[in-house]
């Protein structure tokens, strides 16, 4: 019989940010609590951080995957100052706040007051080169348009088409959504991956009138969370790299609570509600609680036995590859400055790299001086379906900058990273799915889910939902009264 005093045993499956953050906090909730507790996070690659990945070549910082979080959902910068880095905390350079649009052969800067997708800007907007003038005329009729009233979920796709017209879907909603979610606009629930224009409908009818008025709160936001500290810009990022994030992760859970190069197989449940982790290492681990921050699909396979139902939930949720690739040019060989973050590329363009982001234009402090660094999004297949791995990634890389900014000269490095199945697509439907599971959830106590599948695919929401997953958890292991 277990003596009271025994500490609970909390596995964390997956050691991304989702199950680095479900750690700390559990950790910290059970500090609170008073709650003895134990917890061991399971990582089947030999280093945790997941998507999260930084490194140094040559002098230059370079991010495999997020390089930034945005500042408006409040729960990245709030982690980060609580993990004692707030002195790294980084504006992006925003005199060079610009983005292009590559379209028929020329790169076209988005207007000044383009928000999202929305215009603020009368003049900036009536003299863009990107739009034609029916596309204008047709993003303007959302002044007049009347609100959609059913609340039924609808594509990403049809929302654009219906507010502001077929054009800046084209131009603009299509390569932001790849961009931001490697997705398909005509698949994903505007509800899960953009609420605030579902609400900016329901509350203000006109996407173009609700920006304005929220412009000048975000504004205030931004200003509250700078609190007198560093400048805080709509994205943020670390001096050092988002790695620290992870660093500060893995100083505050301790060594001994991470075990790396283990793969869990199975997470399975007892008549009596114990939990017990199988990996692929035979070890097992006995648990009274697991938060399983693994992939969705993952998550799927090791619960199938245990909860077939949540399993097939799970499983539903589908994933896409993405890629990025590194490039480091000499200034000197460079044919024009980088005067902004980046250029987005639209899929009817037909190019295989759907985004560049000028790195050292956007950051501070990337690359030595005379060091030009790029960053771009790269279709991971070719046109057969097969994938590129990292040689015919970085070729493709180099073949499309030179067509698209003009360089010739060749890069001085590059480094290629593939993410296969790392980015969950939240498509119509998917809210309605996550309510499913967490109703699942319920006959299942013991355990969670957390991390970037279910309600927010971007670092400052997989914050949030591994920490409340987390200390819903602890709450629930402490003895009654507590
Ligand atoms: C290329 C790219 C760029 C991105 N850019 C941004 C950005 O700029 N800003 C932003 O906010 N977000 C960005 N994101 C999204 C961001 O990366 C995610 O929000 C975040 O990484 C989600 O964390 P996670 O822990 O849920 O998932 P992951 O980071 O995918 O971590 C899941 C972990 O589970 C492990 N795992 C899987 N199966 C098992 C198993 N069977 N046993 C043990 N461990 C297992 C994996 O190895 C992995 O370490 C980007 C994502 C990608 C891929």
């Amino acid at each position: 019989m277990k003596s009271v005093t025994e500490p609970k045993r909390i596995v964390v499956v997956g050691g991304g940010v989702g199950g680095m953050v479900a750690a700390w906090e559990a950790q910290r909730a059970a500090r609170e609590l008073d709650l003895p507790v134990t917890i061991t996070v399971l990582e089947q690659r030999d280093r945790v951080g997941g998507s999260i990945v930084t490194e140094d070549i040559d002098g230059c910082l370079v991010e495999g995957g997020p390089d930034c979080f945005v500042s408006e959902k409040p729960w990245g910068l709030q982690l980060v100052r609580e993990l004692g880095l707030a002195d790294a905390l980084s504006a992006t350079n925003d005199d060079r706040r610009k983005t292009y649009v590559y379209w028929k052969g020329k790169l076209h800067p988005l207007p000044d007051g383009l928000i999202l997708l929305v215009p603020t800007r009368v003049m900036p907007f009536i003299t863009a080169t990107l739009f034609s003038w029916p596309g204008k005329l047709r993003m303007a009729l959302d002044l007049v348009l009347p609100r959609r009233t059913d609340g039924a979920d609808e594509s990403l796709g049809d929302f654009i088409r219906r507010r502001l017209g077929r054009e800046t879907l084209d131009k603009l909603g299509e390569p932001l959504v790849a961009g931001i979610h490697s997705g398909d606009p005509e698949t994903m629930s505007v509800r899960a991956t953009f609420p605030r224009f579902v609400d900016m409908e329901r509350e203000d009818r006109s996407l173009i009138l609700a920006m304005l008025k929220r412009m000048k709160a975000a504004r205030a936001a931004r200003a509250r969370a700078a609190l007198g500290a560093a400048k805080v810009t709509m994205f943020m990022t670390l001096t050092g790299g988002l790695g620290r994030l992870i660093k500060a992760l893995e100083h505050d859970v301790g060594p001994d609570a991470l075990v790396t190069s283990t793969r869990v197989q199975s997470v399975e449940r007892s008549a009596d509600g114990a939990w017990t982790v199988r990996t692929d290492t035979e070890a097992c681990w006995a648990a009274d609680a697991v938060i399983v921050a693994a992939p969705a699909y993952a998550a799927a396979a090791m619960l199938r036995a245990a909860a077939p139902a949540l399993a097939e939930e799970l499983a539903a949720i589908p994933y896409v590859t993405s890629a990025t690739v590194t490039l480091a040019y000499d200034e000197a060989t460079f044919p024009r400055d980088p005067d902004g973050f980046g250029v987005v590329i639209p899929k009817a363009q037909n190019r295989r790299i759907k985004a560049l982001t000028w790195v050292t234009s956007k950051f501070y402090g990337r690359a030595p001086e005379g060091t030009v660094l790029m960053r771009t999004f790269v279709r991971p297949n070719d046109q057969a379906g097969n994938p590129l791995d990292e040689p015919a990634l970085i070729a493709a890389a180099t073949e499309e900058i030179a067509h698209i900014v003009g360089v010739t000269a060749a890069p001085r490095w590059a480094r290629a990273f593939r993410w296969d199945r790392a980015m969950p697509q939240y498509v119509v439907g998917h809210l309605a799915r996550v309510d499913r599971i967490d109703e699942e959830l319920t006959s299942l106590p013991g355990l969670a889910l957390a991390g970037g599948a279910y309600r927010g695919s971007g670092i400052p929401d997989t914050v949030r939902h591994s920490r409340e997953q987390a200390r819903r958890v602890v709450q629930a292991l402490a003895p009654p009264g507590d």
